[in-house]
């Protein structure tokens, strides 16, 4: 089986498994007790979640701080509900769902535009009442990497918060400057089930949740320790190899294209993580491409959430025909693919589209 599907999740570190399991039942040292009680064993939890907010923090720009939660869908709904009401809420179009659908629940918001390469140019019109700006810093479908720095000085020059969703981006980019920034260990090799919200300081937030205060009363609910410390082990990884990680993605990304030349590109070939390989082929039927090559998991280009059923708004976004976003295959890669992979994974796409006559 060769796994291509890294923007929808990565596999589990090794240093990730192995920090998690020590607080899963109190073998190996490690505890069951719940972080937020005040004996020996509670203690020893709570060290083990400071000890992974250090490692979280590490990847963050210096200046704020880390509140834990179950994933990042909840980090972005306590950022966007909770740093305010009234005024409108700018988000670009190529959002992730969590974040669309959540500025577009709670009042007026407003769809920054993005260019036919996938990326969205801070120099554009606001509403005069923006008060948060939303514009991730990678996109999950096309890759596209977003000019996040210059969002900021944007929402700073008018007024408003900056939230950039680095989902895709941390871990493996240095994360650009915000007001608040999300992110979720199983994109980069942690757990699922486990999510962070960086808050810059003097950001103030109102709680979503009721409950046990937890989290600097910010977000209630007992904390996994064994989640929390595989997310700070994976973190703490990718701070390490985030270069050799980057330059191991780059020589597959030049086979990938050299092997699969056949196929356009969807995105900016440039401003892009290239661990993500956006591709269509006129006339590809996807679903009998995924069924002829059931070896190699990899996403159909059009949906825009897997098993959601809608047709992915990121390639109608940039100017797609519902056609061309059906002819379209998303390919994800990264630390653990190996070349041979990519080779084998690229004939065999390429076979399963030439029997197809495309
Ligand atoms: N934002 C982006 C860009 C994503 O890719 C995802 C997951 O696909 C999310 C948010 C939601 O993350 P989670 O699975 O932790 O809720």
């Amino acid at each position: 089986m060769i796994y291509l599907d890294y923007q929808a999740t990565t596999p589990l570190a090794p240093e990730a498994r192995e920090a998690m399991l020590q607080w899963l039942d109190g073998t190996d040292g490690g505890g069951f007790g719940n972080p937020h009680s005040p004996h020996r064993m509670g203690r020893q939890a709570r060290a083990a979640i400071e000890v992974a907010r250090d490692q979280v923090a590490a990847l963050f720009p210096p200046g704020g701080s880390i509140v834990f939660t179950g994933s990042a869908t909840e980090a972005i709904n306590l950022a966007i509900r909770g740093s305010g009401a009234g005024g409108t809420v700018a988000v670009s179009a190529i959002e992730h769902a969590a974040v669309l659908d959540t500025a577009g629940a709670i009042g007026p918001c407003h769809r920054l535009k993005v260019d036919g390469k996938g990326v969205c140019d801070p120099d554009q019109a606001l509403p005069a009442d923006t008060r948060l700006i939303c514009v991730m810093q990678v996109n999950n479908e096309i890759g596209t990497i977003q000019p996040a720095g210059r969002w900021h000085g944007r929402a700073q020059d008018a007024g408003a918060l900056y939230l950039c969703d680095a989902v895709q981006a941390y871990g493996k980019l240095l994360l650009a400057d915000a007001d608040l920034i999300t992110i979720s260990a199983h994109k980069f090799h942690g757990p699922k089930g486990v999510g962070a919200l960086w808050i810059r300081d003097g950001v103030k937030l109102t709680a979503q949740m009721t409950g046990g205060g937890q989290e600097a009363g910010i977000r209630s609910g007992t904390l996994s320790p064994a989640l929390v410390a595989g997310m700070g082990a994976a973190a703490a990884v990718a701070a390490q190899r985030m270069d050799d990680d980057r330059a191991h993605v780059e020589r597959l990304w030049k086979a990938a294209r050299r092997l699969m030349a056949d196929w356009d590109l969807n995105g900016s070939e440039m401003d892009r993580w290239h661990g993500n390989l956006n591709l269509r082929r006129e006339g590809l039927d996807v679903n009998r491409l995924m069924n002829d090559c059931r070896e190699v998991m990899f996403s159909a280009g059009s949906a825009c959430a897997s098993g959601s059923g809608r047709t992915s708004h990121v390639l109608a976004a940039i100017g797609l025909t519902t056609r061309e976003a059906k002819n379209s295959i998303r390919l994800g890669f990264g630390r653990y693919t190996t070349m041979v992979q990519i080779e084998e994974a690229a004939r065999l796409l390429n076979e399963g589209a030439e029997a197809q006559g495309v």
